[in-house]
């Protein structure tokens, strides 16, 4: 299984909230899960789409440690539920930045409205507390800055990256560029 393929990312202690899952199952199909030898971007065997697990008591951990931004985050509107927006939002670890797969079956929603926008404005507010907000369609890596998209490319989540600002007849823009991990 390649290791550019996006894995679940998983928090120490997944927080409570009062959202349920209800009838979304988008986790289940966009990331790479190891203990299942589940392939990113392909529907778990285990899952019933749109009704959930059919091994709940039994998932691995992967699936257990899963903390969905859109359940821990009540602020974020209805439409941004992933069974709707096609993107799943997840918190990495290690830096707090906020990474969005998407479905590869949609690989354009984030583009859309009120998706790009919302991204945007969401990433104006993470810049101050000094995180970045990441779009991956399978491994390619998109960075949302308050101007724009920012094509990274292929990367893996525990890459990093390094931005420059550049200046366009239209203004202020930025170039991002993949740092491996070395691992
Ligand atoms: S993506 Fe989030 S809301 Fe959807 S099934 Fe997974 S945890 Fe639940
Ligand atoms: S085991 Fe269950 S929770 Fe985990 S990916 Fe499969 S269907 Fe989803």
């Amino acid at each position: 299984m390649s290791s550019v393929q996006p894995p679940l990312i998983t928090a120490s202690t997944p927080t409570a909230s009062a959202r349920s899952c209800g009838t979304c199952t988008m986790c289940c199909k966009v990331y790479r899960i190891d203990d299942l030898a589940k392939l990113a971007g392909k529907w778990c065997p285990h899952c019933a789409i749109a009704q959930g697990c059919k091994i709940y008591d039994d998932r691995p951990q992967q699936c257990r440690a899963f903390d969905c931004v859109w359940i821990q985050d009540e602020a974020m509107a209805p439409d941004w539920k992933p069974e709707i927006s096609k993107i799943v939002f997840s918190v990495y670890p290690a830096t707090r930045f906020i990474y969005g797969q998407v479905d590869p079956g949609s690989p354009f929603a984030w583009q859309k409205e009120p998706y790009l926008s919302g991204l945007k404005a969401w990433s104006e507010r993470l810049l101050q507390e000094r995180r970045h907000l990441l779009i991956f369609v399978g491994s390619n890596a998109t960075l949302i800055m308050p101007t724009g998209p920012v094509p990274i490319g292929p990367m893996s989540p525990a890459d990093g990256f390094v931005i420059r600002e550049t200046f366009t007849a239209k203004g202020k823009d930025y170039v991002a560029t993949r740092v491996a991990s070395g691992r």
